[in-house]
């Protein structure tokens, strides 16, 4: 093999999404010599390139500087919950917070194998411009999104749902729309919410988006229900009236997400989506009539593929249960969101089953409805998590078997399939990313490896760092936490909370 250039660092992280920087800063900010490996020419991955810009989960620790900082220079639309960014700015502040902790970066260069010796990843061999790199580093962490590295060394991984025969979360490719006048879809929004509340208790449809897509289908306009709804996050600085936004409304199933045809099969699919949905959203949406595609992701908008399986494996019971652990590393009141892997009609799976009701989760006799699991058919309670709560995720979860010098955060972290749902947002996968640069640092000051570094450790060296790991969730949380009111299955699979004044939470 020809090599065309060799590093040797003490920390190497490959992928540079949202859990790849926040890792790389954690472990250069440890005094580790640390390089960053990015296959595109630009940070954030989904968050960015994916024009997912809405920033989900607890917003802590290195998280929250990102989003302070972004807030700061007004690329930021700071809302309670979900705020989003401005996509191009978010990449130059992640790659401004690199450089400050001195971190090495190398962009256009993807990591293609390993060497493995004892149990230890000796090199990660990298593809670039310049040719072939080889990259010798005390610990590797992998953060790209789909446990590329980790699958290289032979570590086990889990894909997909064993209930759905292996099938992935169905895929979203998103894209960007100028010209919107948010401020009459806002309105729009708020009169039809009202009417559905005053008409049947509770809206009758998921969003009045879901309405008018019910209808273009009936019409014709739409060819079929490619998702019940669409996810809109307005781009900050962009005026009210004449908005940009990010769309996430395409959706390809029955996908299987490390197969590169069937990747490219649902890239087209959505590309054909794309085209179809401005017509829609011109003739049907108000406010979005002079509306136009300004963009489109240039990443595939992947919810899951590879799932580690590691020291600890994050299982569905313990998120709808919100369990706490010794090693808990990060913190997330989220609910399961599991994008329904075959149907469109249904869009979401926000449950579990479990054989008895267990507390706190919310929990009824099943009565879901058979295509909601074609492939089974499960009894016993249909559990829900209880918005008022929150979860952790420990340590060992980002620790995985086999391979001692390796450790992996983001979306591929050890969990089942509804759990990984729940744990995939962007602020807890900038969680793990801290968690497993701050144990990089901890092993190498100490001698230790991942596997037998005690991940309480981490939890305290996160606290000191400022991560508010032993407090409870504040502000939007909070306030969910003290809102009075029974809960309410809402359409597709949503909870809410039924207050004097009507639901007020929709989770
Ligand atoms: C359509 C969609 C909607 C979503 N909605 C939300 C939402 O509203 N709010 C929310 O908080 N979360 C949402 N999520 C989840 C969230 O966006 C992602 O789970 C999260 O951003 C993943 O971050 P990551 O850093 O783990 O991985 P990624 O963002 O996938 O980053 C991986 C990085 O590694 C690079 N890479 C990959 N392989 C290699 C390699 N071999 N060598 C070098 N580099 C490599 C990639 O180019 C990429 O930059 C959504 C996800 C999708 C797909």
């Amino acid at each position: 093999m020809v090599v065309a250039k060799k590093f040797d660092v003490d920390v190497l992280v490959v992928g540079g999404g949202v859990a790849g920087v926040s890792a790389a800063v954690a472990a250069a900010r440890s005094g580790c010599r640390t390089l960053l490996v990015e296959n595109t020419i630009s940070l954030g991955g989904l968050a960015t390139n994916g024009y997912v810009t809405g920033i989900a989960g607890m917003i802590e620790g290195i998280c929250k500087e990102w989003l302070d900082r972004l807030n700061k220079e007004g690329d930021l639309f700071n809302r309670p919950h979900t705020p989003s960014i401005d996509p191009e700015k978010g990449k130059f502040m992640l790659e401004r917070l690199l450089l400050e902790a001195g971190v090495r970066i190398l962009y256009g260069t993807c990591a293609v194998d390993v060497t493995v010796e004892d149990n230890l990843i000796k090199e990660v061999i990298c593809h670039s411009k310049s040719g072939k790199i080889v990259i010798g580093a005390k610990i590797v962490i992998d953060t790209s999104g789909d446990a590329d590295v980790a699958a290289y060394a032979g570590v086990p991984c889990e894909i997909g749902s064993a209930e759905f025969a292996g099938l992935n979360m169905s895929t979203t490719l998103a894209f960007r729309m100028a010209n919107v006048d948010m401020l009459k879809f806002r309105e729009a929004n708020r009169a039809w919410n009202e009417k559905e509340e005053a008409e049947h208790g509770v809206p009758s449809k998921m969003t009045y988006v879901t309405d008018l897509i019910d209808k273009a289908v009936e019409n014709g306009d739409l060819p079929y229900k490619i998702f019940p709804t669409a996810l809109i996050y307005p781009v900050p600085k962009t005026p009210e009236d004449n908005a940009d936004i990010t769309v996430m409304t395409t959706h390809s199933y029955y996908t299987r997400n490390t197969d590169v045809e069937d990747l490219t099969r649902q890239i087209i699919e959505q590309h054909q989506q794309i085209i179809w949905m401005e017509k829609f959203f011109r003739k049907y949406v108000p406010g979005f009539e002079n509306s136009r595609v300004s963009g489109l992701a240039n990443l595939h908008g992947v919810r899951d593929s590879r799932r580690i399986v590691g020291e600890y494996v994050l299982k569905d019971e313990d998120v709808v249960c919100a369990r706490k652990f010794e090693d808990g590393i990060a913190k997330f009141p989220e609910f399961l969101d599991t994008h329904h892997p075959t149907n469109p009609r249904l869009g979401f799976i926000r449950h579990v089953h479990l054989e008895q009701p267990q507390e706190p989760a919310v929990c009824r006799p099943a009565q879901c409805s058979d295509d909601m699991h074609p492939f089974v058919k499960p009894g016993g309670f249909e559990a829900r998590c209880n918005p008022r709560e929150y979860c952790e995720i420990p340590y060992r979860s980002l620790v995985p078997l086999k391979i001692d010098n390796l450790m992996v955060a983001g979306r591929c972290v050890s969990a089942e399939f509804n759990a990984n749902a729940a744990v995939r947002v962007i602020a807890t996968c900038m969680s793990t990313g801290q968690a497993v640069g701050t144990a990089a640092g901890l092993c190498l000051q100490n001698g230790l490896t991942p596997r037998e570094l005690d991940g309480k450790q981490v939890r305290e060296a996160m606290i000191k760092q400022g991560v508010p790991l032993d407090n409870e969730p504040d502000k939007h949380w909070q306030n969910i936490r003290e809102t009075k009111g029974e809960f309410v299955l809402l359409s597709g699979d949503f909870i809410g909370i039924r207050t004097p004044q009507g639901i007020k939470i929709h989770l």
